[in-house]
């Protein structure tokens, strides 16, 4: 039998309601290279409908249209105003190079790009800078007052995966994905975000909807704020202080510069109490260096076809808090065998990660197959309850001498001795074993290989044949263009490094 509920779409529209009419005096505070900028939920609201006025007049209107920017009121009011036309805003990643960002706005058939001011390329179709005279030009218009229906299957943002093993992968989120994930997220158990909060995203707003977080916060009513242009560590410090933010997001890079300068300035973080982290595992020293400055951390777990976090560790216990977590709302988890065979939940069998959910992908932009499980690539275990913990990527696993070696169990091993600062290990070709693990290590104090190799023994935490056969000091490593390890570069480094064909 049918429900008696009215038909109402899960749409940004419904979020935007609740800006315009609910929290009108609530604010967002976005930072420009030299200024800052405070206005309320209700200016923001009207610059939003003055947007879709500017789409309208440059045809632009229910298209596809790109943007090429970072964390700024500018980029936010295109995260409403193109969806809200019944277009889809395409986030390109400004770490891409010119080519791959042309090659994305191409496959995407993008009709007009949207670009902040430092980046240095050049496309094909209507172009615009955010600058002064693109704010000017936008405040001079009437604000649009018809938005027409939306349905909450059709697509709202894209985001291409960071294509580290081919060409990027494009990612449509719906309407309804949008909605269900950022609701998800406010839940209590999850981040738990409200109205009193005030909320830092350094996620990357052209990556994954910077984790949904702009929407979550604006849906509920938070003060937020957006870090700008490249930021440094002391801009967010400033940020963190001088606005009052509680709670912030971003990968472990961000938080691992952050603290080396507030350890080094004597600096402080303010209100801050909640720092959200994933993308990477974030090492356990860093969240200790966190614990002691009153920073709590929460560690995330999702990728681009999750549409970010998925699951959420929030354990008080650190060496608890290394796992990835639960699930959260509307998703589901399976570990699989290579025959697809489901494996036993007991922390210990290990298999590859396999998703479903309201805010999954079915299937790439353009691509032939559908999925109704997404195998995810990482490989994991499960613990009775339903907490995660991925061991690594299936690919970037350690064959040797027949038996599987972790590379990031042994990189956050040696992050957690207290002359480490940074560790990445790959496997190179080893004649008798198949592959042998070895390290590029970036030192915060001086240290020795085989100081390193006394402590992994120490921690009796692997078999001593783990333990990488070579350990480099270098000055830094190679990260992709969503600051993640970039273990492509870096086996090529090694290999280079090593002098192996
Ligand atoms: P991306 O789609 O670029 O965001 O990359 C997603 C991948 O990043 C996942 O498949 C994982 O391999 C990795 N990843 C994301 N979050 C974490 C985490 N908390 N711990 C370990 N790996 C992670």
């Amino acid at each position: 039998m049918d429900s008696t509920i009215m038909d109402y779409e899960l749409t940004i529209k419904s979020i935007f309601w609740r800006i315009e009419k609910l929290y009108g005096n609530r604010t967002i505070v976005s930072r420009f290279s030299s200024t800052r900028k405070t206005y309320t939920y209700s200016e923001f609201a009207q610059r939003v409908r003055k947007t879709i006025t500017f789409l309208r007049q440059n045809d632009l209107a229910g298209k596809n249209v790109a943007s090429v920017a970072w964390n700024t009121s500018r980029h936010l009011e295109l995260y409403f105003a193109v969806p809200l036309t019944g277009g889809v805003l395409h986030t390109v990643n400004v770490r891409f190079h010119p080519s791959e960002m042309e090659y994305v706005i191409r496959e995407m058939q993008d009709s007009g790009v949207f670009m902040d001011e430092d980046i240095q390329a050049t496309f094909n179709v209507k172009t615009f800078k955010f600058n002064q005279d693109y704010d000017e030009i936008v405040d001079s218009l009437t604000p649009a007052s018809e938005l027409p229906d939306l349905q909450e299957r059709s697509g709202a943002v894209s985001c291409f995966t960071s294509g580290t093993t081919g060409k990027p992968k494009g990612v449509i989120y719906s309407h309804r994905s949008i909605f269900i994930h950022s609701l998800s997220l406010l839940a209590g158990d999850v981040l738990g975000l409200s109205s009193s909060d005030v909320v830092m995203d350094v996620v990357p707003m052209f990556h994954i909807s910077g984790w949904d977080i702009p929407f979550a916060s604006l849906m509920t009513g938070a003060k937020l704020v957006l870090p700008g242009i490249r930021p440094r560590p002391r801009d967010l410090v400033e940020l963190i202080r001088e606005e009052g933010v509680t709670v912030a997001a971003g990968a472990p890079t961000v938080w691992i510069d952050v603290m080396n300068y507030v350890e080094k300035e004597g600096e402080d973080l303010g209100k801050l109490r909640t720092v959200v982290m994933g993308g990477a595992e974030p090492p356990r020293g860093l969240m200790e260096r966190m614990r002691k400055v009153g920073v709590r951390t929460y560690h995330a777990w999702g990728m681009t076809e999750t549409e970010a976090i998925a699951t959420v560790n929030r354990s008080e216990d650190l060496d608890a808090l290394t796992k990835q977590g639960y699930p959260i709302f509307g998703f589901e988890i399976a570990l699989l065998d290579p025959e697809g065979k489901e494996l036993p939940w007991d922390g210990k069998t290990v298999g590859e990660l396999a998703v479903r959910g309201a805010f999954v992908t079915g299937r790439y932009f353009k691509g032939d197959r559908t999925f109704t499980w997404f195998r995810t690539g990482d490989v994991a275990t499960v613990d009775p309850d339903g907490n995660v913990k991925v061991v690594d990527r299936q690919k970037d696993l350690i064959k040797s001498g027949g038996e599987w070696i972790s590379s990031v169990q042994l990189e956050n091993a040696i992050m957690s001795f207290n002359k480490v600062l940074e560790a990445v290990v790959v496997g190179v070709p080893h004649e008798r074993w198949g592959e042998r693990p070895v390290a590029l290590v970036v030192t915060r104090e001086p240290t020795s290989p085989q100081e390193i190799v006394d402590y992994l023994k120490s921690l009796r935490a692997f078999p001593d044949w783990w333990i990488p056969d070579r350990i480099v000091f270098v000055d830094s490593i190679p990260k992709t263009s969503t600051g993640k390890l970039d273990k492509k570069v870096v086996r090529e480094e090694v290999k280079k490094l090593l002098q192996i064909p």
